[in-house]
């Protein structure tokens, strides 16, 4: 406001000697503050035009009680007191309308913002699902449960007892040397990573009497250089029946019938002579191809048979480590691995896959 702003001058000065001009210069004022609150309810700032007018030290309502009202000659003081009142209460209400719009504009454009837009595409999270390896523990478990194999669990770490020795297997045997140990430095008694899940039949047998019906899934370990086909760790699951009356028929029953639960109702196997120092006589199992049902395709090498497991009767001499009598019961053990079962029925050809947890590879075995 400069000082020739009108409502810094008294009405004598403005010249305003009767109250018809006084009436002209208030309706002057009032469309002043009509433009400044015809703006856009959006960019109208309220605070700056309530300062503007109604401010009490030099808002303009102030300026004019103290410029044209109090000077004001008795011809037109009236005059000047009622347009005041009408021009206060004309900007007060409009004022108050406005804050009123504004509060609620507020409200609606808060409002437009958390609305939930139905028709957007979403965002789309990606549900894992159950690893390969999982779904093929889950499934070789279900199938030995099914005929009364119980499931047990035991230690990572081992001792070569129960690793080698207890399993027929004793220092300087050659099959220590195909198993590239993973020796614990400086654990006392010389503890190891365990190279099979075989420790646990010794731990079972120790615990218990026959019958003994149990399946171990679990991790183990070997040195071997990890390539397209090994890794240093792998999943295996073993098993172990004893009892009275267990003969060789058992056995061939039960890779039977893993079989075909396995790999589908058509399946054939043969069992081919192999050695294990913990099972005596020890076999090879091997399964007809599951795709081309034996007549020789890429995933058998043309042979019509795909490798399954090792297995065999259990040796007596590992019944002498367990206190069982080897003249009174028998039995049967294997040892799956179970990255190569699941590789070979879902046509995985490399074992990294496996551990990479590429949710692009996992995602196609729901
Ligand atoms: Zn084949």
């Amino acid at each position: 406001m400069t000082t020739n702003d009108p409502t810094r001058q008294t009405l004598a000065q403005l010249g305003a000697d009767s109250p018809d001009k006084v009436a002209t210069l208030f309706s002057e004022l009032r469309a002043a503050f009509d433009r400044d609150a015809a703006q856009d309810i959006a960019s109208i700032d309220l605070g700056i035009t309530r300062v503007k007018w109604q401010g009490r030290k030099s808002g303009i309502l102030s300026e004019i009680t103290e410029h044209w009202l109090k000077p004001a000659s008795k011809e037109v003081k009236p005059a000047v007191g009622q347009n005041l009142n009408a021009l206060k209460s004309h900007i007060e209400e409009r004022i108050a309308r406005l804050t009123a719009e504004k509060d609620a504009a507020g409200e609606q454009s808060a409002a437009a913002r958390d609305k939930i837009d139905l028709s957007l595409p979403g965002i789309e999270r990606a549900i894992g699902t159950r690893h390969l390896i999982r779904q093929t523990y889950d499934e070789l478990l279900r199938i030995f449960t099914a005929i009364g194999f119980s499931v047990v669990a035991g230690p990572e770490i081992e001792t070569p007892y129960y690793n080698f020795e207890a399993l027929n297997i004793p220092e300087h045997h050659p099959a220590r040397d195909n198993m590239d140990t993973f020796y614990i430095a400086g654990a006392r008694g010389g503890h190891l990573l365990r190279t099979h899940t075989s420790p646990m039949q010794i731990r079972t047998m120790e615990k218990q009497k026959p019958p003994v019906r149990i399946v171990v899934p679990g991790k183990v370990y070997r040195r071997d250089n990890p390539d397209a086909t090994h890794g240093y760790m792998f999943h295996q699951i073993e098993g172990l029946a004893v009892d009275t009356d267990i003969t060789f028929c058992d056995f061939k029953g039960t890779v039977d019938y893993f079989a075909r639960e396995f790999l589908g109702p058509k399946t054939k196997t043969r069992l081919r002579p192999s050695y294990f120092p913990f099972t005596e006589p020890s076999a090879e199992v091997d399964a007809t191809c599951h795709v081309c049902g034996g007549t020789g395709c890429r995933v058998c090498k043309q042979s019509g048979w795909i490798e399954l497991f090792g297995a065999g009767m259990v040796n007596p001499a590992v019944y002498g480590f367990v206190g069982y009598d080897p003249e009174k019961y028998s039995g049967f053990a294997f040892g799956m691995g179970v990255d190569r079962l699941a590789m070979m029925k879902y046509g995985v050809t490399e074992v990294p896959l496996l551990f990479q947890n590429d949710v692009r590879f996992l995602k196609q075995f729901p």
